[in-house]
Formats: structure tokens, sequence, C-alpha cells
């Protein structure tokens, strides 16, 4: 039985820094409790049992002591390592930024369920070897509606008024769609496609999977990735060391990976 000083969380490793020779400092987002740092002890010995089980992107239940400073891991016991998806550069570098990008725009002391068990779906997704742009995208709009950032697609965030099915603008800075006359005044407004729009109010409303199964042609993708960028920025602040590895990975090794055709909002029905 667990006593007062300790509990247990049930975790995805997504930070990890050395702390002296043999401990590792361990950043886990918890089902319970949101984001946690802890130490593990003993992790970089060799032959130490904690230590794969405390490795980036590793799903476990751990067992941990609180203590004045950072708390300990006691013990771990691993649900997922992530092999399948580890074993491939492109999908383990997309794992990466989806745990960087939970770790940034996060705080500890904040629990999240609806984040975690995201994150545990699109890793768990990857892991089986779907891994294209759209996951990515989905991932990022869903994780800004988890934290209560989510954008409004129903009527322009400016004047209210209802929104027409014609080029409108999305503005990270005012959370949300305006319309033709008001996409001007918002220097932050980039131009929102209607099939942009119909797959993003698409992917707020359904489960991941069914949100992947939506085909986003090329120049949608770019599209959505550009909305992506510019909410990320606004809400971290900063670029992600991830995001950019990605970039260059892709350009480097032409790995495109949207499959689809044209006409892909117009298969999903407007709501
Ligand atoms: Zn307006």
């Amino acid at each position: 039985m667990a006593g007062s000083r300790e509990y247990e969380v049930e975790g995805i490793v997504v930070r990890h820094a050395v702390v002296g020779e043999r401990d590792r400092i361990v950043t886990l987002f918890t089902a319970e409790e949101g984001k946690l740092a802890l130490v593990a002890r003993g992790a970089l010995r060799p032959g130490s049992t904690l230590g794969p089980r405390v490795d980036m992107l590793s799903h476990g239940r751990f067992r941990c002591v609180r203590r004045r400073s950072l708390d300990l891991i006691a013990e771990a016991v691993t649900l997922s390592s992530f092999g399948r998806l580890k074993s491939d550069l492109w999908r383990m570098s997309c794992a990466l930024y989806l745990a960087e990008l939970t770790d940034a725009s996060t705080a500890e002391g904040s629990p999240n369920r609806s984040l975690f068990d995201l994150l545990l779906a699109a890793m768990s997704r990857m892991d089986s070897g779907e891994c294209d742009d759209r996951l990515l995208r989905v991932f990022e709009l869903q994780l800004l509606e988890t934290l209560g950032f989510c954008p409004s697609l129903r009527r322009c965030v400016n004047c209210g008024a209802e929104l027409r099915p014609i080029e409108n603008g999305l503005s990270a800075t005012l959370g949300g769609v305006l319309c033709p006359d008001c996409t001007p005044r918002c220097p932050d407004a980039r131009p929102l496609s209607v099939d942009a729009l119909k797959v993003m109010r698409f992917w707020l409303s359904h489960s991941l999977d069914a949100a992947c199964r939506v085909k986003v042609d090329v120049a949608l993708g770019s599209e959505l990735e550009g909305h992506a960028v510019s909410f990320s920025r606004w809400l971290l602040q900063k670029e992600l060391k991830s995001r950019e590895w990605l970039s260059r990975l892709r350009s480097e090794t032409s790995l495109t990976t949207p499959g689809g055709d044209s006409t892909i909002a117009r298969r999903v029905e407007s709501e």
C-alpha cells in the first residue's frame, strides 16, 4: 500500500536531463497530475533496471516518493516502450515533436486528462505505423482545445458576423476566424480557405482516429501547417527545436506524407 509519502501515476516521458554522473531528471506528462519533474536515481548506472523504463517517450506506471525538492521515482513498470515507433527516424522525430509541444505548452501542477489521452492516442497511432502530417495537425489543434485555447471557428471573432463559405481569415492573436471585412484590420490574420475551415471544424468534433481519416492534399496540408505554426508561435512565444528538425528532415529526405486527393473537404460534411 502506498503511504502518504508515496503515490502512483501513469505517464509518458516527455523530457530528460542528466544530473551528476548517474541520475536523470525525468519530466512525465501524467494522466493524474499533468506534468511532473522527478528524479530517477541511478538511471544512468550500467545495468540499472530503472534506466530503460524512464527512456524518452516511454509510457509506464511510476511509483513516486514525495520529497522537499524534486520527488523520486522509486519504481517503474513499462506499459509501452513504443519500440516500433522508435525504430523509424521519421516517426521518432514526430513523436519527439509531440512530446516537446506537450512539455512546452503545459505547466506543472495543472492536471489535464484530455491532453494525456490525446498524447497517448497519437503515440499509439504512430507506433502502429500511422504517422503523417495529418496526425501532427490534428494533435496541434486538439491540444489547443484541451488547453482552453480552441480557435473560434463559427463566427467572426471581431464583429460576430456569421461566416460565409468564402475565403476568410484566421488570427492566432484574436483566437479565431475573421470575416473578409475584418481580416485586413488584423496584422497576423492569414487567409483561411473554405476547405481548411471545414477540415478544422471536422477535426475538432471527431476523435483522433476519425480525424486522421480525412484526406488532405499537399496545398491544403501546407495551409493547415501555416495556421498551426502561427498558433504555436502565439501560444509558446518561441520556436520548437523538434519542429525545425522535422522541417529539415522532410526537406532533406523528401519525406512527404499526406496521402490523398484534392476532394477532401468536399467529403467532410459541413456543420
Ligand atoms: Zn468580422
